[in-house]
């Protein structure tokens, strides 16, 4: 025992019988977001080409809250919309 899995690297199991998916360990190994963008159904309002997908724990509200949103989103959300864009508190934990 006490040997890890080169998998998902939990201890008890192998690589081998690892419940891990592909698709779970690609997403797992992706960089951490550094901002949020602001999307209004036709893509983000910076239009940034960044890569829209997050390893799965940063898709947990409480992680992502504590994100900074997009500096160009909020230029651009406050030119079409006139108005500033309501932040979600995120010193509120
Ligand atoms: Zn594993
Ligand atoms: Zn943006």
């Amino acid at each position: 025992m006490g040997r890890k899995c080169g998998a998902c690297g939990e201890e008890g199991h192998t690589a081998r019988n690892c419940k891990t998916t592909e698709e779970e360990r690609r997403l797992a190994k992706l960089p951490a977001p550094t901002k949020i963008h602001i999307s209004l159904g036709d893509g983000r309002l910076c239009q940034s080409e960044e890569a829209a997908e997050w390893p799965p724990h940063w898709l947990n509200d409480d992680m992502a809250k504590t994100l900074p949103v997009c500096q160009e989103c909020q230029e651009l959300y406050k030119e079409r919309f006139n108005r500033e864009l309501e932040l979600r508190p995120v010193d509120e934990v």
